[in-house]
């Protein structure tokens, strides 16, 4: 049996985030298990890579900006390109676009500037068809990075502050969570690393809970446990008794080509449509949430007819030179929607031992940073020290305490 101070169920950005926190502020042994640390079905390997502190609410302007001060600090080693969000709204969301630009401006000091269709086009002369479009903000501190490079970054700083006191435990599927007095035990199944069929039983895993039949049983024991597993908490958190409404949903992501089309002088393109762009590399990476996607866990991409039906019209409605754009590939990750679409950080209900740091919705990445030092305030001072994250207590939800938040692409 193995014993450690913190317990950190996901290595995911969420999970090597609280584990770098822990070892900075001392922890002495911790943890990190996770069924595939290389994340190739986590979040944190299949998102956008989109950083903004352009929110709505407090809690979630204080969760990015801090965040960003950080990406700021460390520009070169993330690949932090900070080119800002061009949004662009139609008439009837324009005016709401415009109070949130003026609250964030006025209380949180974020520079962001209102452009006429005119501007847009000298912003970037690409986007040369603007009908339909009533304005966009443009926020500069905004931008894009690369999440691995920050997920790496978390885990060596991580390894860096705890020496051999930190360990990254791979092919560890969590199974039960008991929480007691003085401890709280964990329980997993350790499969073996080099399985011939090493893809497909992390995959049986992650989508059905299905085991590999030759994984060991293992246990280990911890004063305090974090659970950071995301999409899975759903999963995760009835193994110590919380019923959590996180949702797994699909969310689908293609790359596209065309001549002529370098959008790497700029950051994150929003358009009316609902579909977002920007540069990956010298192609073009774009999304579109389709609201009528199911809870699951599923990785299936709809590939080309998916990119014909949904992307191409909306690049090629915005900016001519796309009509001749091409698929390229694409891929799918899960969404971890909450009821208010915001994460969650706090002590499970009743148990002063399991801290809970999941549930982002699609602000995981950029907010990871600031969140992952809010759950180890918790573990090692029982409080919030820098910003108060109360709001997003894993109660809210029954208390009917949502947190308030509209600006979701
Ligand atoms: C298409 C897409 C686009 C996105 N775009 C953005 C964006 O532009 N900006 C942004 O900030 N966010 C974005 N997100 C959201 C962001 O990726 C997530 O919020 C973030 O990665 C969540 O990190 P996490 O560590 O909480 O979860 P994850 O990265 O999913 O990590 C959870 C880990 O838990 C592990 N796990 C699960 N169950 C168990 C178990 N029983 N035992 C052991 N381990 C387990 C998993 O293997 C996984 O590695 C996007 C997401 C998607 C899908």
């Amino acid at each position: 049996m193995d014993r450690f101070d913190v317990i950190v169920l996901g290595g995911g950005l969420l999970g090597s985030s609280v584990a770098m926190h822990l070892a900075q502020r001392g922890v002495g042994s911790i943890a990190v298990l996770d069924v595939d640390l290389g994340g190739r079905y986590s979040s944190s390997e299949l998102n956008a890579g989109g950083v903004r502190a352009t929110w709505r609410s407090a809690m979630n302007v204080a969760l990015s900006l801090a965040s960003i001060e950080f990406y700021e600090g460390v520009r070169d080693e993330v690949g932090f390109d900070q080119k800002g969000y061009l949004w662009m709204y139609d008439a009837a969301r324009w005016p709401a676009a415009v109070e949130a630009m003026s609250w964030q401006n006025a209380h949180h000091g974020l520079g962001v500037r209102a452009l006429t269709p005119d501007q847009i086009h000298d912003h970037c002369p690409l986007l040369d068809q603007l009908d339909g479009v009533a304005g966009a903000t443009f926020s500069p501190r905004d931008g894009l990075l690369n999440p691995n490079l920050v997920k790496e970054l978390y885990r060596a700083r991580a390894r860096a502050a705890a020496g051999a006191g930190i360990r990254f435990e791979n092919y560890t599927y969590v199974v039960a969570v008991d929480p007691e007095p003085d401890q709280v035990v964990v329980r997993a199944l350790k499969f073996q690393e080099f399985a011939p069929a090493g893809d497909q039983a992390i995959k049986s895993i992650l989508c059905d809970a299905m085991p590999p039949e030759d994984a060991a049983a293992i246990k280990l024991t911890a004063d305090v446990v974090v659970n950071c597993t995301g999409a899975w908490a759903r999963r995760v958190a009835p193994l110590y008794g919380h019923v959590v409404p996180v949702r797994p949903v699909r969310r689908q992501i293609a790359i596209a080509h065309v001549r002529d089309v370098d959008l790497r002088p700029y950051g994150m393109f929003v358009d009316p449509s609902g579909v977002y762009f920007h540069r990956e590399s010298t192609h073009i990476l774009a999304g579109w949430a389709d609201p009528a996607e199911p809870d699951a866990y599923r990785f299936s991409y709809d590939g080309e007819a998916w990119f014909e039906e949904r992307i191409w019209p909306a690049l090629a409605g915005r900016m001519s030179r796309c009509a001749q754009m091409r698929h390229r590939s694409g891929w799918s990750g899960l969404y971890e929607y909450t009821p208010d679409l915001c994460g969650v950080i706090g002590f499970a209900p009743g148990h002063g031992r399991v801290v809970e740091a999941f549930g982002f919705t699609g602000r995981g990445a950029m907010q990871s940073w600031a969140a992952g030092r809010a759950a180890a305030e918790l573990v090692t001072s029982r409080r919030f020290e820098t910003i108060d994250c109360t709001p997003l207590r894993p109660t809210r939800f029954a208390e009917g305490a949502l947190v308030q938040e509209s600006l979701l692409i």
